[in-house]
């Protein structure tokens, strides 16, 4: 039977096993109030603040003093995050923690051929998302239905699946393939415990953290103005980068034009980008406001064509769009008869 130790919790402290190794061990959640507690709060609000950013908590255990603390910190983190009833930062926080166990599946994947380190990737991908992956040579290999049911979601061109190493029913991925392509469920499952989990309630020294973070949540819910009217290339980028994907900069650039014809400003734009993953503060800004023409050479960008966005597949295009030539148009060219 597969050994799971803290260090395999503190890679993947969503895993069943974490509340049994933490009983084990005499951590009792239902004493919060023991001043022991303070700094693990502070740590896990911290880990919070990290994957409300964007940014990937925490991904080199060599740095981590004390494991138990690091599992203890995702299991306040969530207590916090249920607390403040915030359903903003849980999915932020979800997808966070998705994207940092997506790290460590990928190494572990890489490094596993060597040692025993591959049987727990595996079987984490088997058991929660009911994929088997087969090792062939360097190859990660899955069935063809396995694989059609995911990367459909996917528009890149090499995800197609004429674009594959299909042999005997299988297709061939490497390491990174092979975790990209849970992404999507790894976050789904995260939040799903997140949000199924009883949570005691909290000491008075953990509420002024609470209120901390339901202050934050209101800023985010605030900045971004996301309408149910946009066409469904802009719809398709906002979900990508709210999934924490990487949205091509041809994608980037017609998201800021149109939304920027719309009356959006770079403050209100900035945000979308924050779960990219290659995410900087700094050059989104000056991308968005290079774009404006609020810098460089003053020159404001249009939303590109429909045409040129269907040659770059940003386009999604559906009978709504109606013929119009530019994304802008959408909703407002109707049919004669409507
Ligand atoms: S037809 Fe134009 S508006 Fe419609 S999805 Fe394609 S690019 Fe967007």
């Amino acid at each position: 039977m597969l050994q799971i130790g803290n260090r395999d919790l503190a890679k993947y402290p969503f895993l069943a096993e974490t509340g049994e190794y933490l009983r084990d061990k005499g951590f009792k959640i239902e004493q919060l109030d023991h001043p022991d507690w303070k700094p693990i709060m502070e740590k896990a609000y911290g880990r919070i603040i990290v994957a409300t950013t964007g940014q990937i908590y925490g991904s080199d255990l060599k740095k981590f003093e004390n494991l138990d603390t690091e599992i203890l910190s995702f299991v306040i983190a969530i207590i916090l995050l249920k607390s403040a009833g915030m359903n903003t930062l849980i999915k932020r926080f979800s997808l966070a923690e998705a994207r940092r166990a997506e790290k460590f599946l990928q190494q572990d994947l890489h490094y596993g051929k060597d040692d025993t380190k591959l049987a727990l990737p595996l079987k984490i991908i088997h058991d929660l998302f009911s994929v088997k992956v087969k090792i062939d040579g360097d190859n990660f290999v899955i069935s063809i239905p396995d694989y059609l049911r995911r990367a459909i979601h996917f528009h890149e061109k090499e995800w197609k699946l004429v674009n594959r190493k299909v042999e005997g029913g299988f297709v061939f991925l490497t390491s990174h393939e092979t975790v990209r392509l849970i992404r999507r469920e790894l976050d789904g499952y995260i939040n799903s415990k997140i949000q199924s989990l009883n949570t005691p309630s909290i000491p008075s020294s953990f509420k002024e953290r609470v209120t901390d973070l339901v202050i934050l949540a209101k800023k985010f819910s605030e900045s971004t103005t996301v309408s149910t009217d946009y066409p469904p290339c802009i719809k398709h980028a906002i979900e990508v980068l709210e999934r924490g994907e990487n949205l091509p900069h041809s994608g980037r650039f017609m998201l800021a034009t149109y939304l920027m014809a719309k009356g959006q400003t770079v403050d209100q734009i900035a945000p979308l980008f924050k779960n990219a993953p290659d995410y900087n503060e700094r050059i989104t800004r000056y991308q968005l406001e290079h774009i404006a023409g609020s810098s460089g050479k003053g020159t404001k960008y249009s939303c590109p064509s429909c045409d040129k966005l269907k040659s770059e597949n940003l386009c999604f295009e559906i009978p709504e769009c109606n013929g119009i030539i530019n994304p802008i148009q959408f909703g407002k060219k109707r049919t004669s008869n409507a």
